[in-house]
């Protein structure tokens, strides 16, 4: 009895203990920071700060720039009735490695295209690492083009993504920024978007991630319900009314992180898609049917409030049927010819709307990268599978294919 006394006392104590170290590790951020501001005193993993619940938006509150609530159907309350005014921005964007075969469609497909102000047409690239030319990504950027990240592995399936805690998926996407920037050139500081692979996000994991990477948006979070009027891009600084498709969705207040809303495309049996090549039945194969549908989900746009026109799709999808790359281009033709229609990259049109005007956009154009790309072709070796694999990037090969622990593939 008195044995079993002091082994429950002991266990309260114990625990008592626990308790006080996790407390104190929630504060410790604010307290080592006063006390030595050159030297951090605890672990990474002790500094976390505990999220705050998201509080449903208030406008005054919630303010432009840096604040938007989702719930705001126009760029400015102001704008209502002169919806006519508001440029229309279609965000072309394409997943997966970049290779030589669709750097070949996508520069066809861009190519000499102008918008309304003189500016290119350009587009995002949610690049992942496996199989990518980084010597044709590095083109991509040079010709003005967004680089925005995808994940080194691409995980194996939904669960690895929902499941993800957020040093997983800043693993994931730092290590492909750091990817991205040795092999292909592209300056981190101009990298500012992510899109999860399986459009799988995992609650506030994903987001914090993005905060803690230094990015400003997401664009993995399709929307059915708010398509007429579109949804716009939002902060989550107060709480989403997005519908949540792919769960779990986030619940916490994260200040100035972007959700570039993947609005739904529908298809011709009414079914709603978050990228065009998921659309389970698309038209025919035929140049003017597949045209006419691309039409017709782009006036709920026009023809709507003006959001964001979002066209996101795989590559792979032009080897579907023989007439879709042609109508794919014959719709971004088409796209140039309306005086008021803006071909960008999520954030470009970000910009936009942070300081959203009526009328022409940009005062003047993106001023595009000029980096120079020594070609190099390597033949090096998976580590994890003994694969041999080939890359193309600029400058100096890599010693071993880059991976997740060793994203500059140097010598372990
Ligand atoms: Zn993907």
């Amino acid at each position: 009895m008195k044995f079993a006394t002091l082994f429950v006392l002991g266990l309260l104590l114990a625990t008592a203990l626990l308790c006080e170290g996790q407390s104190q590790g929630g504060k410790t951020k604010t307290k080592s920071k006063s006390k030595n501001k050159t030297k951090p005193t605890v672990a990474p993993q002790v500094e976390k700060q505990l999220l705050l619940k998201a509080e449903p938006c208030s406008p005054a509150k919630c303010k432009l720039p840096d604040c938007r609530c989702s719930d705001a159907t126009l760029p400015k309350p102001k704008f209502k009735g002169k919806e006519q005014e508001i440029p229309q921005f279609v965000t072309i964007t394409f997943d997966d490695a970049v290779n030589a075969v669709n750097y070949a469609q996508y520069e066809l497909l861009f190519n000499g295209l102008v918008n309304p102000d003189g500016c290119p047409a350009t587009g995002t690239f949610f690049v992942s690492h496996e199989y990518t030319d980084y010597v044709r990504v590095n083109a991509l950027y040079n010709a003005g083009h967004e680089i925005a990240l995808h994940s080194v592995t691409h995980g194996d399936g939904t669960d690895y993504w929902r499941e993800a805690d957020v040093e997983t998926i800043e693993r994931e996407f730092g290590a492909q920024l750091q990817m991205l920037e040795a092999f292909a050139k592209v300056d981190p500081k101009r990298v500012h978007g992510m899109r999860l692979p399986f459009l799988q996000i995992s609650g506030n994991n994903s987001f914090e991630a993005i905060k803690n990477l230094g990015l400003t948006y997401d664009s993995s979070w399709p929307t059915q319900q708010h398509k007429s009027p579109a949804m716009w891009p939002y902060t989550l600084d107060f709480l989403s009314i997005q519908d949540c498709q792919i769960g779990p969705c986030p619940d916490a207040a994260l200040p100035g992180v972007w959700v570039n809303p993947m609005v739904t495309w529908t298809d011709t049996e009414g079914y709603s898609c978050s990228m065009i090549d998921a659309c389970a039945y698309p038209p025919a194969d035929d140049v003017d049917a597949l045209f006419e549908w691309m039409l017709e989900n782009f006036n709920r746009h026009y023809k709507g409030n003006r959001a964001p026109f979002g066209m996101y799709l795989h590559a792979a999808w032009f080897s579907r049927g023989r007439n879709y790359f042609g109508a794919f281009k014959k719709f971004m033709q088409h796209l140039t010819t309306y005086p008021d229609v803006y071909m960008t990259s999520v954030s470009r049109m970000l910009e936009y709307v942070r300081k959203p005007v009526l009328g022409r956009p940009f005062k003047s154009c993106e001023k595009t990268p000029n980096t120079t790309c020594q070609p190099v072709h390597c033949n090096v070796q998976k580590i994890s599978t003994a694969e041999a694999r080939y890359m193309s990037v600029c400058d100096k090969c890599p010693t071993v294919y880059p991976w997740l622990n060793n994203p500059l593939g140097q010598d372990m």
